[in-house]
C-alpha cells in the first residue's frame, strides 16, 4: 500500500504498515478471519486484508468480551479490532508475513459480518474445481495467488500507460457495437432493437479487434494511439484462448517496422524488467518466417532447446526408396530431427508416429544409429534400413551429425506438413525429456510472413495476417500494386513477437494506398461491390490522404499470466468465463423472455 488509510471507525492502518517499529502503539485494523486457533486460554486469529495477514491475540482475562466474541468466529467472518501492537517473541516470528514480527493484542472486537462455511478453503492453494471457483468468484478472488495476479495486472497496465504516454501515445476508445472486422474468427453478434424505422434482423458485431478504427485514427491525424481494449471472438474456448479477451492495441503513423519494434521493445522491455521476468535486454533477435519454419517447423519457434530440423533432400536425392523418392518428385521434402541418444520402446515410437499423423503426416520414419561392424560405416535399426544404401545412411548421418545410439525421426511429405509434424515432435520430445533449461526465456521477432495462403477448400487466397496488411516483394521490399501478380510469392510486412514458443502479439504495416487495398480485397475474393459495402468507410478514408502507418497488438491476459507464473490465463482475469465459454457466476449465456425477442424482431426456431 502506498499510503496509510484515512482513519475511520474500521481502520487507521494497513496491516502492511504494522512492523516492529510500531510496537507499543495502538492500531485499529479490519479484515477477514483467515484462520483461528483456540488454545483453550488464548485465541489466535490470522486477520487478512489486501495488504497482508496479522496475528491477533485475545486474552480471556485482559479482554474478556472480545475473547468471548472471538470464540464464535469462523473463517471468513468480517471483523474490526482495536488493540496494542506487541513484538512477538523471537521464536514466534513468522518470516512469511510482512507483519510477522508483531501481533495485535486485541482490546475490543466487533463482528461486521458472518460468513457461511466457504465451499472451498481460502487459506490453501489446493486444487479446486474450476466451475466451483468461478461460481463463487468473490471468495476465490480472496485467495493470495489471485490477489497477486490481479494486482500485477494493474501494475503492468500502469507501466504500459506510463511508457506510452511518455512517448506521446494517446489512449483513445473505439466502439464495441460495430460491424464485423475480418480477423479470421467468428463474430459475436448483437441484435439491434427494431426501433425508429430500423428494419428487423439487423445486427451489430462486437469487435474482434479495433483494427479499422485504429487505422481511421491514423488517417484522422492522431499519429500515435493505444488502447487496452476488450475484444471478442466467437471461437470455442480453450485453456489458452477465450471468447472475450483484452488486448493492448497500438498504432503509429509515419512509421515502419523498425519503429514498431523499437516502441514495443521499450514498452514490454520495461514491463518485463519491472516484473522481474528475466529476458535478454532489447533489441530482441529477428528471424524470418522462412527460417523459423525450416529450423523449428513452426512460426512460433521455441528456441530454448535444440533438436532443429534438417533437410535431407540432398543426401537422399536419387534414393530408390519409394516413400522418399515420391515425396521429392512430388514437390515435397524429406526432413528430420536428430533426437539425440534416446532409447525409446516401440510403444513410444508408435505414439510419436500418431502425433506426426495428427499433424497431417502420412507417417514417421524412425531409425536408431548403430556402430558399423568391422570398421564399416554406421548402420540403422529401422523398419526402412533395408531400403537405403550404405552411402545414403552414411550421408544422412553426416547431415544430422548422428552418433551411435542417436534416434533419428524423419518425415517425407509436403513442406507444410513436414514442418508441422516435426515441429510438434520437437516440442513433444522437449516436454518428455525435459529439455528446456529451467528459468530460461527466449524472445524473438518472427518477420516476413507469407502474405497469402491458398485455401483449396474455398479455392482462393486468404490473407495470412489480415487483409489490411501491406504486402512485400519476395525480396522483402514494400510491394507496389504492380507487384501483386503472383500472390503465392508475396511476403507481408507483418511481424509476431514470440516468447518461449508462444505468440505474445503481432501486427503489421498497413495498406495506406487505396489501390493496393482494393487489389488485396480482390485477391481474397471480395469483389469491388462487396468491398464497398463492407469496408467502404475504410476505402473512402484512404482516398483523403492516409499516412503510412502500422501497429501491433498483444494479448494482455496471457502476458500477465506468464509474468505471474500461472499456466492458466484465467488466473490473470478477475471474472473469466469457464473453459466451456459459459459464465458459472452469472449463469450467462441465459435465455431471454419472449418480449425481448419480439423487440429484437427475433423468433426461436
Ligand atoms: N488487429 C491485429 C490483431 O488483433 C493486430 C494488428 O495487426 O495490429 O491481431
Amino acid at each position: 500500500m502506498q499510503r496509510s488509510p484515512r482513519p475511520n471507525r474500521f481502520r487507521d492502518a494497513w496491516i502492511s504498515e504494522l512492523d516492529a517499529g510500531r510496537a507499543g502503539t495502538e492500531a485499529r485494523v479490519s479484515g477477514w478471519v483467515h484462520r483461528r486457533r483456540d488454545h483453550g486460554g488464548l485465541i489466535f486469529i490470522d486477520l487478512r486484508e489486501r495488504s497482508g495477514i496479522l496475528q491477533l491475540v485475545l486474552d480471556p482475562v485482559k479482554a474478556s468480551e472480545a475473547h468471548a466474541a472471538a470464540h464464535g468466529l469462523r473463517s471468513e467472518d468480517v471483523v474490526t479490532v482495536n488493540g496494542q501492537i506487541a513484538r512477538r517473541a523471537p521464536e514466534n516470528v513468522n518470516p512469511n508475513l510482512s507483519s510477522g514480527e508483531v501481533e495485535l493484542v486485541v482490546s475490543d472486537l466487533e463482528v461486521l459480518a458472518d460468513a457461511d462455511t466457504p465451499p472451498f478453503p481460502i487459506d490453501e492453494d489446493g486444487p479446486v474445481d474450476e466451475n466451483l471457483r468461478l461460481r463463487h468468484r468473490s471468495l476465490d478472488l480472496r485467495r493470495g495467488p489471485l490477489q497477486d495476479a490481479i494486482a500485477l495486472r494493474h501494475r503492468v497496465t500502469q507501466t504500459i500507460r506510463e511508457v506510452l504516454d511518455a512517448r506521446d501515445f494517446l489512449e483513445i476508445e473505439t466502439p464495441f457495437l460495430t460491424r464485423s472486422t475480418p480477423e479470421g474468427a467468428r463474430d459475436f453478434l448483437v441484435p439491434a432493437r427494431v426501433v425508429g424505422g430500423r428494419e428487423p434482423g439487423l445486427f451489430y458485431a462486437l469487435p474482434q479487434s479495433p483494427q479499422l478504427f485504429k487505422q481511421l485514427l491514423m488517417i484522422g491525424g492522431f499519429e500515435r494511439y493505444f488502447q487496452i481494449v476488450r475484444c471478442f471472438r466467437d471461437e470455442d474456448s480453450r485453456a489458452d484462448r477465450m471468447t472475450e479477451f483484452t488486448q493492448l492495441d497500438i498504432e503509429m503513423a509515419f512509421a515502419e517496422e523498425e519503429d514498431v519494434y523499437e516502441m514495443t521493445e521499450a514498452v514490454l522491455g520495461t514491463v518485463f524488467e519491472r516484473a522481474g521476468f528475466a529476458v535478454a535486454p532489447p533489441p530482441w533477435p529477428r528471424m524470418t518466417h522462412a527460417e523459423a519454419i525450416a529450423r523449428f517447423g513452426s512460426d512460433r519457434p521455441d528456441t530454448r532447446f535444440g533438436l532443429e530440423l534438417t533437410d535431407l533432400g540432398q543426401p537422399l536425392a536419387g534414393s530408390g526408396f519409394k516413400v522418399f523418392a515420391d515425396a521429392l518428385a512430388g514437390g515435397g521434402v524429406v526432413r528430420a530431427i536428430n533426437a539425440g541418444r534416446r532409447e525409446l520402446p516401440r510403444s513410444e515410437l508408435d505414439a510419436l508416429t500418431e502425433l506426426a499423423k495428427r499433424h497431417g503426416a502420412k507417417g514417421l520414419v524412425w531409425a536408431f544409429v548403430q556402430e558399423g561392424e568391422d570398421g564399416g560405416g554406421p548402420t540403422w535399426r529401422s523398419p526402412i534400413a533395408k531400403f537405403l544404401t550404405a552411402e545414403e545412411i552414411a550421408a544422412v548421418g553426416v547431415r544430422l551429425q548422428a552418433a551411435p545410439g542417436d534416434l533419428l525421426l524423419i518425415v517425407a511429405d509436403q513442406p507444410r506438413v513436414a514442418a508441422a509434424a516435426l515441429g510438434a515432435l520437437r516440442l513433444e520430445l522437449a516436454r518428455r525429456f525435459d529439455l528446456v533449461p529451467a528459468g530460461r526465456h527466449d524472445l524473438l521477432w518472427v518477420v516476413q510472413f507469407p502474405m497469402f495462403a491458398y485455401s483449396a477448400e474455398e479455392q482462393r487466397w486468404d490473407a495470412e495476417h489480415h487483409p489490411f496488411t501491406a504486402p512485400a516483394t519476395p525480396a522483402g521490399e514494400p510491394a507496389a500494386a504492380g507487384d501483386l501478380a503472383d500472390p503465392g510469392a508475396l511476403l507481408s510486412r507483418s511481424y509476431d513477437l514470440v516468447l518461449d514458443g508462444a505468440e505474445l502479439g503481432g501486427g503489421s504495416i498497413r495498406n495506406h494506398r487505396g489501390d493496393i487495398q482494393e487489389k488485396i480485397f480482390e485477391l481474397i475474393g471480395i469483389d469491388p461491390d462487396q468491398a464497398q459495402a463492407r469496408f467502404g468507410f475504410l476505402l473512402d478514408a484512404l482516398r483523403f490522404g492516409a499516412p503510412p502507418h502500422g501497429g501491433i497488438a498483444f494479448g494482455m491476459d496471457r502476458l500477465v499470466a506468464l509474468l505471474a507464473g500461472r499456466d492458466n490465463i484465467r488466473e490473470s482475469i478477475a471474472f473469466p468465463k469457464a473453459t466451456s465459454g459459459a459464465d458459472p457466476l452469472t449463469g450467462a449465456p441465459a435465455p431471454v423472455d419472449a418480449k425481448q425477442l419480439r423487440e429484437l424482431g427475433l423468433r426461436r426456431v
